[in-house]
């Protein structure tokens, strides 16, 4: 069976991608195998695995539109174990070209439900909002992990999101767990990386991932190299705390 998390947090830049892209790379290389979904029309993720966007005849915005089937879509072991269904910009036009689209929020999970068993798990990186797109991850996804940024306003929007996450429970998919959530951009020279960490912990009554993410220089590189961060550094600070992320994902 597959098990599939969606990395969802509507604020921008806290981590999805950097976690989705290496949190899979990782999985994969303990010898899962793994899709990584973009539902992000930035598709950061799928540059982020060395893929050219503006090349890309078939996306998840064709998929969802019914224009291309998945098989055509997904780009298969990019790297070993590791599969991407892409996104690009074109994306970006899907939310108004889908209202007038019956059971919008369950496009992606009616075409991931045909190949979900080919995969130990797959991991869809979400944008920075709470659209319809994010919604499709929702409702595709068993669980939500949740990258919190170390910085002063890591508590905002944690509410609004985890409302979201409970109103998707209960009226479009009553499997959908809290995975967890996962600091990222730890600066250990910061009392504040330190002081968001507890604050969170007591304000929020989850599970919270013991690996913590620290700030690493090589996470930030990778993605310009079209690299996961094992394969970019294995030995960076980076590599090996989403290489300990992954096992307690497959712990959990
Ligand atoms: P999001 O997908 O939530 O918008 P990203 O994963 O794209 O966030 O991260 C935002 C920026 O921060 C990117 O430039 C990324 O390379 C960088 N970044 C993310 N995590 C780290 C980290 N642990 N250390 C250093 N830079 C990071
Ligand atoms: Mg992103």
């Amino acid at each position: 069976m597959s098990r599939i998390i969606a990395v969802a947090n509507q604020k921008g830049g806290v981590g999805k991608t950097t976690t989705a892209i290496n949190l899979a790379a990782c999985l994969a290389e303990k010898g899962k195998k793994v899709l990584t979904i973009d539902i992000d029309p930035q598709g950061n993720t799928t540059s982020g695995l060395g893929i050219d966007k503006t090349e890309l005849e078939h996306t998840i915005y064709h998929l969802m539109l019914g224009e291309s089937d998945i098989e055509e879509c997904i780009l298969e072991n990019i790297f070993e174990n590791l599969s991407l269904l892409p996104a690009n910009v074109d994306l970006a036009g899907a939310e108004i070209e889908l209202i007038s689209v019956e059971s919008r929020e369950f496009l992606l999970k009616k075409y991931i439900e045909k190949i979900k068993d080919q995969y130990e798990y797959i991991i869809i990186d979400c944008p920075p909002s709470l659209s319809i797109l994010t919604l499709n991850a929702l409702t595709t996804a068993n669980t939500v992990l949740v990258p919190i940024q170390c910085e002063f306003y890591a508590l905002e929007g944690l509410t609004q999101l985890i409302n979201t996450i409970n109103l998707v429970k209960s009226r479009l998919n009553s499997n959908l767990e809290l995975e967890g959530v996962v600091f990222t951009m730890y600066d250990a020279r910061t009392n504040l990386s330190l002081q968001v960490v507890e604050e969170v912990k007591k304000n929020l009554h989850t599970n919270i991932y013991k690996t913590i993410i620290p700030r690493n220089v090589r996470l930030g590189e990778a993605p310009s190299h079209g690299l996961p961060i094992n394969i970019y550094d294995s030995n960076s600070k980076g590599a090996e705390s989403y290489r300990l992320l992954a096992d307690e994902v497959i712990d959990r």
